[in-house]
């Protein structure tokens, strides 16, 4: 054992320290497509307390450090560019409050999304949360960190905007509450009528901190839901018809999907419309002002709803749709991955243009999916395309299209989400100096020593 090994194994005992090569070689990569980097060691904390004598260990030794919830960013996160500590947060995943009146609960770090959900579930049935579709292992707080987005994102925003505090162990070793959590017993609030320092964290991939407690909000959990799909050939009407779905203010979840298979769903863009009610008059209220709302693109036969059959429903109104996971295998070797830049809602048919034309050029199967984010306020459109990892040349092209997204993304006037290191550069290149700088001079006071998450967000000058 080396010292270091060691150090942390009287930090978390023997069991949850590793220097092992086959530990290493999973710890080396996510499901995406960048390049295995292999971290030095493997911890998996359980309180708070050992990720503070952790983080103060690699602060004194220099020793990078790199939060890990269930690695499913896809874009090479939680991969140790420099080595160093993952810190696993799988065993941090106490439900620690639900507060049904005030309605919030507070989670440890390393908390799943299904296991918030079963627990509501189970105990708190007229409450849920923000659920995205990645695999339920993913875990709450990196799906904050990252800016993620869920179920209730077209009503609420992202899912970072629907929290209600942290706690974040610092650079130093230290932890920070932030929110009301920083005065009272009460977690109502991240920031407001103080200054939000959510900030300081949220977007910074753990190179700030590492997040071990959330506030996370909760809202009311309609009884029944359903859901209609408004089909149309005219990507170039899909912003409006956004922008009357979503003046109904009845929509719980919008998604668009274009993709060329199965064949039924060829040559057609897909408007998804997730809605719930608490009885059958409101939820047959809801459809018909949903339905109404499209009645002019109706008459000038530019769509139509389709009607969807009860067998397609399950999978539709799953929570994670696990049928998501699926399309990694639609190209037979089980790898997709894809670039989702924040982008405006009059960008979709550009959006949806570019991923023919890529698709194209490289010969990659592919699937188009904007998810509305706000009332019409923004997009996340997700360039995703799927490659057999057993082919070097397959995965190569793919590449190069994700690259070619990142171009035209930049390009149409959108932010990259959950950046790839390359993205990050690129984004801190276009960046307003002044703002360069304001990251810069945040980054250098909070983690002076460069040892969290490094490589990314590294200014590296202004
Ligand atoms: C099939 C599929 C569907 C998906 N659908 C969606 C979707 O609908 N919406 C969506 O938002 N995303 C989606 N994703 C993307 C991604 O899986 C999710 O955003 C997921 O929530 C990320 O969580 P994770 O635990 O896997 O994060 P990780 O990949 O483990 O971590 C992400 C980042 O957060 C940092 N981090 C992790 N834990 C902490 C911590 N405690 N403190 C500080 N930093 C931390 C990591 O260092 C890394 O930089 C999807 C992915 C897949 C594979």
């Amino acid at each position: 054992m080396t010292d270091i090994t060691q150090a942390l194994a009287g930090i978390v005992g023997e069991a949850y320290v590793s220097n092992h090569p086959e530990e290493a070689y999973f710890y080396a990569r996510d499901p995406g497509l960048m390049p295995p980097h292999a971290p030095d060691y493997v911890v998996v904390p359980k309180v708070v307390e050992e990720i503070q004598e952790i983080v103060s260990l690699a602060n004194r030794e220099k020793i990078p450090v790199v939060p890990m919830g269930a690695g499913l960013a896809l874009t090479g996160l939680v991969i140790p560019l420099k080595g160093g500590i993952v810190i696993d947060m799988k065993r941090m995943t106490r439900i620690l409050k639900v507060n049904e009146t005030g309605r919030h609960a507070i989670v440890e770090g390393g908390t799943s999304q299904g296991l918030l959900k079963s627990y509501l579930e189970k105990h708190h049935p007229r409450l849920r949360h923000s659920i995205p579709d990645s695999p339920a292992t993913a875990t709450i707080a990196a799906n904050v960190m990252i800016h993620g987005q869920g179920r209730l994102t077209q009503q609420y925003g992202f899912n970072s905007d629907m929290i209600t505090g942290l706690e974040v162990v610092l650079a130093s070793g230290q932890v920070s509450r932030i929110g009301s959590c920083a005065l009272s017993p009460d977690w109502f609030s991240k920031g407001a009528p103080l200054p939000d320092l959510t900030g300081l964290f949220l977007g910074w991939f753990g190179a700030t901190g590492i997040i071990t407690k959330i506030g996370v909000k909760l809202y009311p959990k309609k009884k029944l839901r359903d859901v209609e799909i408004f089909l149309t050939d005219r990507a170039d009407l899909v912003p409006d018809m956004i922008y009357e779905l979503t003046h109904t203010e009845m929509v719980e979840d919008i998604n668009v999907f274009a993709q060329p298979k199965p064949m039924i769903f060829k040559d057609n863009h897909h408007i998804t419309l997730f809605f719930t009610g608490d009885t059958d008059e409101e939820l047959e209220f809801k459809r018909k002002t949903i339905w109404h709302s499209l009645d002019r693109f109706i008459r000038n036969k530019d769509g139509g709803f389709m009607g969807v059959p009860p067998v397609m429903k399950p999978t539709l109104l799953d929570m994670p749709q696990r049928s998501v996971s699926r399309f990694a295998d639609v190209t037979k070797g089980g790898g997709f991955e894809y670039s989702g830049p924040i982008i405006m809602v009059d960008k979709y048919p550009a959006c949806a243009q570019k991923i023919l034309e890529l698709a194209e050029k490289y010969d990659l199967g592919y699937s188009g999916m904007a998810r509305i984010i706000g009332r019409s306020h923004a997009m996340m459109y997700g360039f995703a395309f799927t490659f057999n990892r057993a082919d070097p040349d397959m995965m190569e092209r793919t590449r190069k299209a994700l690259h070619e997204v990142s171009v035209f993304a930049l390009e149409a006037g959108g932010i990259f989400w959950k950046a790839t290191v390359d993205e990050q550069r690129m984004a801190m290149e276009k960046m307003d100096p002044v703002t360069l700088g304001l990251m810069k001079m945040i980054k250098e006071q909070m983690d002076p020593n460069g040892i969290m998450n490094p490589g990314n967000w590294e200014v590296t000058e202004v």
